[in-house]
C-alpha cells in the first residue's frame, strides 16, 4: 500500500487475539478496498468461529486481572490511549478516508470525537460510585456496588469506523471490562490501528481483540450464544441488531443497541432560514448521507418552503464532491455499490411518484460509487424515501401546514434516533422537543453528536446510551450488599 503514513505500522494486516497479532493463511486473506478509486489498500485475516472462541477465551482470561486494577490505574492507560489517538490523527485520518471515502477534514474530525470517547471514559472510571442506603432494620447497613458486567462482544458498523469503536471501549474497559470486537470488513483498519495504539498505551493483552473475517454471521453466533460473553453492543442495521438481539436471548446477555434513524428535520414558519440550512448541510451530507442521525425527512412550512429551497439548493451546489485523499473535499463516494444502487432506487421511486428535482439526483461525473449531492421537493409519505434509510446524500422535502401536523409526520415511522427543528419560539420549542418520539433533539442545530452527552435512540432505534454518564450504566452491574453487623 502507498498510503502516506507517517507510522506505517498502524495499518496492521493482522488481526489481534490474546495479545498476539495473527496473520492470515495465504488465500484465506479478506481484500479491503478503497471505495473512492477501487483499489486493493491491504488485506485481513478471514477468521471464523473457531478464532473468535480463542478471542472470547483470551477476554475472559484476562478479565480478572483487569477488572481489579484501580480505576485510577485503568484511568491512565485511557488517557494514555487518547493522547496517542491524538498524536496520531493525521495517520488514523489518512487510514479512514482510504477505507471509508470519508473527506479528510471529516476523517480528522471523528478521530478527535473517538478519542473524547476515551478520554471522558478514562475521567469517569474514577466516578463510577455507589450507594450507601439507609437501612430498613436496626443493624442493617445496605450497600450498593457498580462492577463490570464482564466479556463485551462489540460488532460495529463502517460508516464511523473508529468513533463507533471507541464508544463502546471507553466504557467498557473504564468500567474493567475486556472486550472481544470485530469491526465490518469494508473499515477493519481503523479498529487495528486503534488495537496497535492500546498496546502501546499498555493495555494488558487480552482486554482488547479484534477479530476480522468475510463470514458476519458466524462471528456473530459465537458472540452472542458464548457463555462468556455477558453483553453485546452492537451498532448497525435495524435487522441484523434484531436478529443478534434474538440470538442473545438464550444466553440472557444485556445488549445495548445502535440501530437505524430516520431523522426528521423540521423547518417552522418561524426559523432562521439560514441556520436552518447550514444545519441541514451538516445534518444531511456529512459522510456523504451515510450517519444513522442523518436528516432523513425534510418537513418544510409551506410560507417558507420555496425560501428554504432556493437557499438549499444553492448551498448544496457548493459542495466539493471528490476522493478525499486528492484534495479538499466535502463529499466522498458512498460504501458500496449496493449502496449507490439503493439511493438510486430511493430517487426512481420519489420521482415515479411525483416528486421534482431541484438538484442532482444521478451518478456522480468521477465514477465508481460516488453520487451527486441531490435535493428533491413535493416529496411525500407514500415515497419509500420516507420511510426507509437511504443512507446517502439526497434530502427530500416534504411541506406541511401546522405545528400539529409537524409533529405527526415526524413521529409517523418505527425508528426514533434523532430528530432536529428549527424555530425562534420557546414555548414551541419545549412543546415539539418534548412530542418528538426519539431519544436526540437537535433545537437550532443539526450537529448533536458528543461524548458527553448520552446517544441512542428509542421505538425501532434501539436501546441503550452511549456517552455522557449515562454510558456506564450499560457496562456495569449492580450489587447489593446487606449487612447485619447486630
Ligand atoms: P450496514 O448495513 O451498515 O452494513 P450491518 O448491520 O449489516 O449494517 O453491519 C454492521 C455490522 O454488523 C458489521 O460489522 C457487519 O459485519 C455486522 N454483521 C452483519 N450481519 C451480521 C450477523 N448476522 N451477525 C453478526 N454481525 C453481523
Amino acid at each position: 500500500s502507498s498510503l502516506p503514513l507517517r507510522d506505517p505500522d498502524l495499518l496492521r494486516q493482522r488481526a489481534l487475539v490474546g495479545g498476539r497479532w495473527i496473520q492470515a493463511d495465504g488465500d484465506q486473506a479478506c481484500e479491503v478496498r478503497n471505495p473512492a478509486t477501487g483499489a486493493l489498500l491491504a488485506t485481513v485475516p478471514d477468521m471464523g468461529a473457531a478464532e473468535t472462541r480463542r478471542a472470547i477465551e483470551a477476554a475472559q482470561a484476562a478479565f480478572p486481572a483487569w477488572a481489579a486494577r484501580t480505576a485510577g490505574e485503568r484511568a491512565q492507560v485511557l488517557r494514555r490511549l487518547f493522547d496517542l489517538m491524538m498524536a496520531h490523527q493525521d495517520d488514523l485520518a489518512v487510514l479512514m478516508t482510504a477505507e471509508q471515502g470519508k473527506p479528510l477534514a471529516e476523517a480528522r474530525g471523528e478521530v478527535a470525537y473517538a478519542a473524547s470517547f476515551i478520554e471522558w471514559f478514562g475521567e469517569e472510571a474514577r466516578r463510577l460510585y455507589g450507594d450507601v442506603i439507609p437501612g430498613h432494620a436496626a443493624g442493617k447497613r445496605l450497600l450498593v456496588l457498580r462492577q463490570p458486567v464482564g466479556v463485551v462482544a462489540a460488532i460495529t458498523p463502517w460508516n464511523f469506523p473508529s468513533a463507533m469503536l471507541a464508544r463502546k471501549l471507553g466504557p467498557a474497559l473504564a468500567a474493567g471490562c475486556t472486550v472481544v470486537c470485530k469491526p465490518a470488513l469494508e473499515t477493519p483498519f481503523s479498529a487495528l490501528a486503534l488495537g496497535v495504539l492500546a498496546e502501546r498505551a499498555g493495555l494488558p493483552p487480552g482486554v482488547l481483540n479484534i477479530v476480522t473475517g468475510r463470514d458476519a454471521a458466524a462471528i456473530g453466533i459465537e458472540l452472542t450464544t458464548h457463555p462468556a460473553v455477558r453483553k453485546l453492543s452492537f451498532t448497525g442495521s435495524t435487522a441484523v441488531g434484531r436478529r443478534l438481539m434474538a440470538q442473545c436471548a438464550d444466553g440472557l446477555k444485556r445488549v445495548s443497541l445502535e440501530l437505524g434513524g430516520n431523522a426528521p428535520f423540521i423547518v417552522f414558519e418561524d426559523a432562521d432560514l439560514d441556520a436552518a440550512v447550514a444545519g441541514a448541510i451538516a445534518s444531511k451530507y456529512r459522510n456523504s448521507g451515510q450517519t444513522c442521525v442523518c436528516a432523513n425527512r425534510i418537513f418544510v412550512h409551506e410560507s417558507v418552503y420555496e425560501s428554504f429551497a432556493l437557499k438549499l439548493v444553492d448551498a448544496v451546489r457548493a459542495l466539493r464532491v471528490g476522493d478525499g485523499l486528492a484534495g479538499p473535499t466535502d463529499q466522498g463516494p458512498l460504501i458500496s455499490a449496493a449502496a449507490l444502487a439503493k439511493v438510486e432506487a430511493h430517487v426512481a421511486d420519489a420521482l415515479a411518484r411525483g416528486a421534482r428535482l431541484a438538484l442532482g439526483g444521478a451518478r456522480h461525473a468521477l465514477g465508481g460509487t460516488f453520487y451527486q449531492p441531490t435535493v428533491l421537493l413535493d416529496v411525500t409519505p407514500a415515497m419509500r424515501i420516507a420511510h426507509e434509510e437511504t443512507f446517502g446524500p439526497v434530502a427530500p422535502l416534504f411541506r406541511f401546514r401546522d405545528e400539529r401536523e409537524a409533529i405527526a409526520l415526524a413521529n409517523d415511522d418505527q425508528a426514533g434516533l434523532a430528530g432536529y427543528f428549527y424555530t425562534r419560539d420557546l414555548a414551541r420549542a419545549f412543546r415539539v422537543a418534548e412530542a418528538l418520539e426519539c431519544g436526540i433533539v437537535g433545537v437550532n442545530t443539526g450537529l448533536i453528536s458528543t461524548a458527553v452527552a448520552p446517544f441512542g435512540g428509542i421505538k425501532q432505534s434501539g436501546m441503550g446510551r452511549e456517552g455522557s454518564k449515562y454510558g456506564l450504566d450499560d457496562y456495569t452491574q449492580i450489587k447489593y450488599l446487606c449487612l447485619d453487623v447486630g
